[in-house]
Protein backbone atom coordinates (compact mmCIF):
# COMPACT_ATOMS: atom_id res chain seq x y z
CA UNK A 1 0.00 0.00 0.00
CA UNK A 2 1.27 3.19 -0.72
CA UNK A 3 2.15 6.49 1.76
CA UNK A 4 -0.15 9.12 2.78
CA UNK A 5 1.50 12.36 3.02
CA UNK A 6 -0.79 14.80 5.00
CA UNK A 7 0.44 18.98 4.51
CA UNK A 8 -1.24 21.19 6.53
CA UNK A 9 -1.83 24.40 4.65
CA UNK A 10 -1.50 28.01 6.12
CA UNK A 11 -3.33 31.33 4.70
CA UNK A 12 -2.65 34.77 5.33
CA UNK A 13 -4.79 37.35 4.29
CA UNK A 14 -7.37 35.61 2.58
CA UNK A 15 -4.50 34.08 0.56
CA UNK A 16 -2.78 30.57 0.41
CA UNK A 17 0.76 31.05 2.19
CA UNK A 18 3.52 30.02 -0.61
CA UNK A 19 4.87 28.15 1.68
CA UNK A 20 2.23 25.66 1.81
CA UNK A 21 2.71 25.27 -1.97
CA UNK A 22 6.66 24.26 -1.23
CA UNK A 23 5.37 21.89 1.27
CA UNK A 24 3.32 20.13 -1.52
CA UNK A 25 6.34 20.48 -3.71
CA UNK A 26 8.90 18.83 -1.10
CA UNK A 27 6.02 15.72 -0.86
CA UNK A 28 6.31 15.37 -4.91
CA UNK A 29 9.76 14.74 -4.97
CA UNK A 30 9.60 11.87 -2.76
CA UNK A 31 6.66 10.95 -3.61
CA UNK A 32 6.28 7.06 -5.50
CA UNK A 33 3.30 5.77 -7.35
CA UNK A 34 0.21 5.11 -5.38
CA UNK A 35 1.40 7.30 -3.30
CA UNK A 36 -1.24 9.94 -2.24
CA UNK A 37 -1.23 13.24 -0.34
CA UNK A 38 -4.08 15.18 1.53
CA UNK A 39 -4.49 19.16 2.45
CA UNK A 40 -5.61 19.97 5.26
CA UNK A 41 -6.55 23.82 5.78
CA UNK A 42 -7.97 24.84 9.38
CA UNK A 43 -9.28 28.88 9.90
CA UNK A 44 -11.83 30.92 9.67
CA UNK A 45 -13.62 31.68 6.52
CA UNK A 46 -11.51 29.96 4.67
CA UNK A 47 -13.72 27.53 2.92
CA UNK A 48 -12.48 29.37 -0.56
CA UNK A 49 -9.56 28.65 -0.37
CA UNK A 50 -10.12 24.84 0.29
CA UNK A 51 -11.09 24.88 -3.49
CA UNK A 52 -7.71 26.63 -4.36
CA UNK A 53 -5.78 23.76 -2.05
CA UNK A 54 -7.61 21.18 -3.71
CA UNK A 55 -6.01 22.41 -6.91
CA UNK A 56 -2.49 21.51 -5.48
CA UNK A 57 -3.26 18.03 -4.52
CA UNK A 58 -4.37 14.49 -5.68
CA UNK A 59 -6.49 13.34 -2.83
CA UNK A 60 -8.60 15.24 -0.15
CA UNK A 61 -8.52 18.73 1.16
CA UNK A 62 -10.01 18.60 4.59
CA UNK A 63 -11.29 22.31 5.37
CA UNK A 64 -12.25 23.18 8.97
CA UNK A 65 -13.53 26.53 9.25
CA UNK A 66 -14.59 28.07 12.44
CA UNK A 67 -14.53 31.35 13.97
CA UNK A 68 -12.84 29.98 17.04
CA UNK A 69 -9.94 28.62 14.66
CA UNK A 70 -8.83 32.07 13.21
CA UNK A 71 -5.90 32.35 15.27
CA UNK A 72 -3.35 29.88 15.86
CA UNK A 73 -3.96 28.13 19.53
CA UNK A 74 -1.96 24.63 19.41
CA UNK A 75 -3.98 22.86 21.83
CA UNK A 76 -7.08 23.64 19.56
CA UNK A 77 -5.31 23.15 16.34
CA UNK A 78 -4.16 19.50 17.65
CA UNK A 79 -7.59 19.04 18.52
CA UNK A 80 -8.51 19.78 15.16
CA UNK A 81 -5.47 17.76 13.91
CA UNK A 82 -6.80 14.34 15.91
CA UNK A 83 -10.07 15.09 14.06
CA UNK A 84 -8.63 15.02 10.36
CA UNK A 85 -6.73 11.75 11.70
CA UNK A 86 -9.89 9.96 12.41
CA UNK A 87 -9.94 10.32 8.74
CA UNK A 88 -6.29 9.94 7.24
CA UNK A 89 -3.68 8.02 8.91
CA UNK A 90 -0.22 9.78 7.84
CA UNK A 91 2.67 8.26 7.15
CA UNK A 92 4.40 12.15 6.43
CA UNK A 93 3.17 14.93 7.46
CA UNK A 94 4.82 18.14 5.82
CA UNK A 95 4.36 21.80 7.19
CA UNK A 96 5.79 24.93 6.69
CA UNK A 97 8.41 26.22 8.88
CA UNK A 98 6.85 29.48 9.79
CA UNK A 99 6.12 30.31 13.62
CA UNK A 100 3.18 28.31 13.30
CA UNK A 101 4.80 25.27 12.02
CA UNK A 102 7.41 25.12 14.22
CA UNK A 103 4.82 24.97 17.25
CA UNK A 104 2.46 22.58 15.37
CA UNK A 105 4.58 20.09 13.80
CA UNK A 106 6.65 19.07 16.84
CA UNK A 107 2.66 19.03 18.83
CA UNK A 108 1.21 16.54 16.11
CA UNK A 109 5.26 14.70 16.45
CA UNK A 110 4.82 14.39 20.19
CA UNK A 111 0.80 13.60 20.05
CA UNK A 112 1.80 10.66 17.47
CA UNK A 113 4.91 9.39 18.61
CA UNK A 114 6.45 10.35 15.53
CA UNK A 115 10.23 11.44 14.16
CA UNK A 116 10.63 15.13 13.14
CA UNK A 117 12.89 16.29 10.70
CA UNK A 118 13.10 20.34 11.19
CA UNK A 119 13.78 23.00 9.03
CA UNK A 120 14.27 21.07 5.61
CA UNK A 121 15.93 23.17 2.81
CA UNK A 122 16.61 20.53 0.33
CA UNK A 123 15.43 16.81 -0.70
CA UNK A 124 17.17 14.00 -2.07
CA UNK A 125 16.10 10.71 -3.39
CA UNK A 126 18.66 7.84 -2.76
CA UNK A 127 17.15 4.76 -4.64
CA UNK A 128 14.29 4.20 -1.98
CA UNK A 129 16.55 6.51 0.88
CA UNK A 130 15.10 10.22 1.22
CA UNK A 131 17.72 12.25 2.37
CA UNK A 132 16.81 15.88 4.17
CA UNK A 133 19.01 18.79 4.26
CA UNK A 134 18.61 21.50 7.24
CA UNK A 135 21.49 23.76 8.06
CA UNK A 136 23.05 23.73 11.57
CA UNK A 137 24.90 26.23 13.67
CA UNK A 138 22.93 29.08 11.89
CA UNK A 139 23.57 28.14 8.72
CA UNK A 140 27.62 27.85 8.65
CA UNK A 141 27.23 24.04 8.46
CA UNK A 142 24.76 21.35 7.10
CA UNK A 143 23.41 17.98 8.35
CA UNK A 144 21.60 14.99 5.92
CA UNK A 145 19.08 13.66 7.89
CA UNK A 146 17.12 10.68 7.24
CA UNK A 147 13.94 8.82 9.37
CA UNK A 148 14.73 5.19 9.90
CA UNK A 149 10.99 4.10 10.12
CA UNK A 150 7.61 5.31 11.82
CA UNK A 151 5.51 8.44 11.47
CA UNK A 152 7.52 11.49 9.90
CA UNK A 153 7.04 14.81 10.68
CA UNK A 154 8.78 17.67 8.63
CA UNK A 155 9.04 21.65 8.29
CA UNK A 156 10.39 23.09 4.93
CA UNK A 157 12.35 26.61 5.31
CA UNK A 158 10.24 28.87 3.40
CA UNK A 159 11.46 30.14 -0.43
CA UNK A 160 13.82 27.11 -0.23
CA UNK A 161 11.73 24.75 -2.23
CA UNK A 162 10.00 25.63 -5.79
CA UNK A 163 6.09 26.01 -5.67
CA UNK A 164 3.91 23.39 -6.61
CA UNK A 165 2.27 23.67 -10.02
CA UNK A 166 -1.35 22.11 -10.39
CA UNK A 167 -2.47 18.82 -9.42
CA UNK A 168 -3.40 16.67 -12.32
CA UNK A 169 -7.48 16.39 -11.21
CA UNK A 170 -8.34 18.51 -7.74
CA UNK A 171 -8.65 16.91 -4.74
CA UNK A 172 -12.18 16.15 -3.01
CA UNK A 173 -12.83 18.35 -0.45
CA UNK A 174 -13.95 17.47 2.98
CA UNK A 175 -15.69 19.65 5.34
CA UNK A 176 -14.96 18.65 8.86
CA UNK A 177 -17.36 19.87 11.78
CA UNK A 178 -15.09 21.91 15.01
CA UNK A 179 -16.68 21.43 17.81
CA UNK A 180 -14.96 23.72 20.75
CA UNK A 181 -14.82 21.94 23.67
CA UNK A 182 -14.35 25.29 26.36
CA UNK A 183 -11.24 23.52 27.90
CA UNK A 184 -8.75 24.89 26.37
CA UNK A 185 -5.61 25.93 28.93
CA UNK A 186 -4.80 29.13 26.88
CA UNK A 187 -6.66 30.93 24.69
CA UNK A 188 -5.05 33.58 22.18
CA UNK A 189 -7.12 37.30 22.59
CA UNK A 190 -5.58 39.06 19.86
CA UNK A 191 -2.59 39.06 17.08
CA UNK A 192 -0.96 42.47 17.13
CA UNK A 193 0.98 43.20 13.78
CA UNK A 194 4.12 45.39 14.38
CA UNK A 195 4.76 45.11 10.58
CA UNK A 196 3.15 47.25 8.19
CA UNK A 197 5.01 45.66 4.58
CA UNK A 198 2.63 44.09 2.28
CA UNK A 199 5.42 41.40 1.80
CA UNK A 200 6.05 38.63 4.51
CA UNK A 201 10.22 39.36 5.11
CA UNK A 202 10.36 36.29 5.53
CA UNK A 203 8.58 34.49 2.32
CA UNK A 204 10.03 37.97 0.43
CA UNK A 205 11.97 37.27 -2.95
CA UNK A 206 13.74 40.31 -2.67
CA UNK A 207 15.08 41.75 0.77
CA UNK A 208 16.11 44.89 0.99
CA UNK A 209 18.01 45.25 4.20
CA UNK A 210 19.34 48.37 6.85
CA UNK A 211 22.11 48.01 9.51
CA UNK A 212 23.53 51.12 11.20
CA UNK A 213 25.08 52.77 8.20
CA UNK A 214 20.94 53.88 7.36
CA UNK A 215 21.66 56.53 10.47
CA UNK A 216 18.06 56.89 11.20
CA UNK A 217 14.11 55.86 10.79
CA UNK A 218 14.30 58.30 7.98
CA UNK A 219 16.84 56.57 6.13
CA UNK A 220 15.14 53.72 5.47
CA UNK A 221 13.14 55.67 3.36
CA UNK A 222 15.05 54.68 0.61
CA UNK A 223 15.09 51.25 1.37
CA UNK A 224 11.37 51.33 1.83
CA UNK A 225 11.28 53.00 -1.97
CA UNK A 226 13.47 49.97 -3.81
CA UNK A 227 11.87 47.34 -2.03
CA UNK A 228 8.16 48.43 -3.32
CA UNK A 229 9.49 48.86 -6.64
CA UNK A 230 10.80 45.13 -6.10
CA UNK A 231 7.84 44.07 -4.06
CA UNK A 232 10.28 43.09 -1.71
CA UNK A 233 10.38 43.18 1.81
CA UNK A 234 12.72 45.39 4.34
CA UNK A 235 14.46 43.94 6.87
CA UNK A 236 17.41 44.87 9.06
CA UNK A 237 20.33 44.43 11.21
CA UNK A 238 19.82 44.33 15.31
CA UNK A 239 22.08 47.41 15.37
CA UNK A 240 19.66 49.42 13.55
CA UNK A 241 16.69 48.04 15.68
CA UNK A 242 18.64 48.41 18.92
CA UNK A 243 19.37 52.48 17.62
CA UNK A 244 15.19 52.49 17.12
CA UNK A 245 15.77 53.12 13.02
CA UNK A 246 13.32 50.14 13.20
CA UNK A 247 11.22 47.40 14.55
CA UNK A 248 12.46 44.56 16.02
CA UNK A 249 10.11 42.44 13.53
CA UNK A 250 11.95 43.26 11.02
CA UNK A 251 15.43 41.77 12.60
CA UNK A 252 17.55 39.19 10.84
CA UNK A 253 19.76 37.36 12.35
CA UNK A 254 20.69 35.01 15.31
CA UNK A 255 18.08 36.58 17.09
CA UNK A 256 16.28 38.07 14.27
CA UNK A 257 14.27 36.06 11.38
CA UNK A 258 16.22 33.65 9.00
CA UNK A 259 15.32 34.57 5.70
CA UNK A 260 16.39 33.25 2.28
CA UNK A 261 15.21 35.26 -0.76
CA UNK A 262 16.52 34.76 -4.11
CA UNK A 263 17.99 38.52 -3.43
CA UNK A 264 19.19 40.09 -0.27
CA UNK A 265 20.50 43.97 -0.50
CA UNK A 266 22.59 44.40 2.41
CA UNK A 267 22.70 48.27 2.77
CA UNK A 268 24.84 50.07 5.48
CA UNK A 269 25.77 46.43 7.20
CA UNK A 270 29.45 45.58 8.12
CA UNK A 271 28.52 41.52 7.67
CA UNK A 272 28.78 40.37 11.04
CA UNK A 273 28.81 36.70 12.43
CA UNK A 274 25.15 37.54 13.67
CA UNK A 275 23.75 38.74 10.70
CA UNK A 276 25.37 36.41 8.55
CA UNK A 277 23.37 33.89 10.78
CA UNK A 278 19.96 34.61 9.22
CA UNK A 279 20.88 35.56 5.42
CA UNK A 280 24.12 33.89 4.05
CA UNK A 281 21.66 31.50 2.08
CA UNK A 282 19.99 33.56 0.20
CA UNK A 283 20.71 32.96 -3.25
CA UNK A 284 22.23 36.51 -4.60
CA UNK A 285 24.20 38.62 -1.80
CA UNK A 286 24.00 42.44 -3.19
CA UNK A 287 26.09 44.61 -0.31
CA UNK A 288 25.85 48.32 -0.73
CA UNK A 289 28.51 49.52 2.13
CA UNK A 290 31.25 52.42 1.47
CA UNK A 291 34.16 50.55 3.37
CA UNK A 292 35.56 48.39 0.87
CA UNK A 293 36.82 46.09 3.69
CA UNK A 294 33.59 45.47 5.13
CA UNK A 295 33.18 41.35 5.97
CA UNK A 296 29.76 41.63 4.16
CA UNK A 297 31.98 41.40 0.89
CA UNK A 298 33.20 38.59 1.83
CA UNK A 299 29.52 37.02 1.53
CA UNK A 300 28.24 39.03 -1.26
CA UNK A 301 27.66 37.70 -4.78
CA UNK A 302 28.19 41.48 -6.11
CA UNK A 303 29.40 44.60 -3.93
CA UNK A 304 28.81 48.57 -4.43
CA UNK A 305 31.73 50.35 -2.42
CA UNK A 306 29.71 53.81 -2.14
CA UNK A 307 27.31 55.20 0.01
CA UNK A 308 23.96 53.90 0.40
CA UNK A 309 22.49 57.05 0.54
CA UNK A 310 23.78 57.69 -3.20
CA UNK A 311 23.39 54.09 -4.06
CA UNK A 312 20.18 52.80 -3.33
CA UNK A 313 18.13 55.84 -5.04
CA UNK A 314 19.82 55.31 -8.06
CA UNK A 315 19.11 52.11 -8.22
CA UNK A 316 15.68 52.24 -7.38
CA UNK A 317 15.41 54.80 -10.85
CA UNK A 318 17.19 52.14 -12.72
CA UNK A 319 14.44 49.45 -11.43
CA UNK A 320 11.78 51.62 -11.75
CA UNK A 321 12.29 52.21 -15.45
CA UNK A 322 12.18 48.28 -16.20
CA UNK A 323 9.92 47.38 -13.28
CA UNK A 324 6.63 49.90 -13.25
P1 LIG B 1 27.79 48.06 12.08
O1 LIG B 1 28.59 46.85 12.40
O2 LIG B 1 28.04 49.29 12.88
O3 LIG B 1 28.02 48.37 10.53
C1 LIG B 1 27.51 49.50 9.91
C2 LIG B 1 28.08 49.47 8.49
O4 LIG B 1 27.51 50.53 7.76
C3 LIG B 1 29.59 49.64 8.43
O5 LIG B 1 30.16 48.55 7.71
C4 LIG B 1 29.78 50.96 7.69
O6 LIG B 1 30.90 50.94 6.83
C5 LIG B 1 28.50 51.05 6.89
N1 LIG B 1 28.08 52.40 6.54
C6 LIG B 1 27.98 53.48 7.35
N2 LIG B 1 27.48 54.53 6.67
C7 LIG B 1 27.25 54.11 5.41
C8 LIG B 1 26.75 54.71 4.23
N3 LIG B 1 26.32 56.00 4.23
N4 LIG B 1 26.66 54.00 3.09
C9 LIG B 1 27.08 52.70 3.07
N5 LIG B 1 27.57 52.06 4.15
C10 LIG B 1 27.64 52.75 5.31
N6 LIG B 1 23.05 41.35 14.64
C11 LIG B 1 22.11 41.15 13.68
O7 LIG B 1 22.08 41.86 12.66
N7 LIG B 1 21.15 40.19 13.85
C12 LIG B 1 21.11 39.39 14.93
O8 LIG B 1 20.22 38.54 15.03
C13 LIG B 1 22.10 39.55 15.95
N8 LIG B 1 22.12 38.75 17.02
C14 LIG B 1 23.13 38.92 17.94
C15 LIG B 1 23.21 38.03 19.02
C16 LIG B 1 24.24 38.15 19.95
C17 LIG B 1 24.31 37.18 21.08
C18 LIG B 1 25.18 39.17 19.78
C19 LIG B 1 26.32 39.32 20.76
C20 LIG B 1 25.12 40.05 18.74
C21 LIG B 1 24.09 39.95 17.80
N9 LIG B 1 23.99 40.81 16.71
C22 LIG B 1 23.06 40.59 15.77
C23 LIG B 1 24.81 42.04 16.61
C24 LIG B 1 25.99 41.88 15.68
O9 LIG B 1 27.09 41.35 16.40
C25 LIG B 1 26.39 43.26 15.10
O10 LIG B 1 26.65 44.15 16.15
C26 LIG B 1 25.35 43.87 14.19
O11 LIG B 1 24.93 42.94 13.21
C27 LIG B 1 25.96 45.08 13.47
O12 LIG B 1 24.97 45.71 12.72
P2 LIG B 1 25.37 46.63 11.50
O13 LIG B 1 26.13 45.84 10.51
O14 LIG B 1 24.13 47.30 11.06
O15 LIG B 1 26.25 47.77 12.20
Amino acid sequence: MGKTYVVVAEARGGSLRQVTLEAIQAVSIVKQDGDSTAGVLIGSQITPLASELANYVDGQVYSIDHPDLEMYNPEAYLNVMKTVFEHVTPDVVVLGHTAQGRDLGPTIAAHMGAGQISDVTAIEKNGNDVLYTRPLYAGKAFEQKQFTGGTQVITVRPNNIDPAAGASSPAEIIELEYTPNGSLRSIVKDIVRKTSGKVDLTEAKIVVSGGRGVKSAEGFKPLEELANVLHGAVGASRAACDAGYCDYSMQIGQTGKVVTPEIYIACGISGAIQHLAGMSQSRIIIAINKDPEAPIFKVADYGIVGDLFEVVPLLTQEFRKVLV
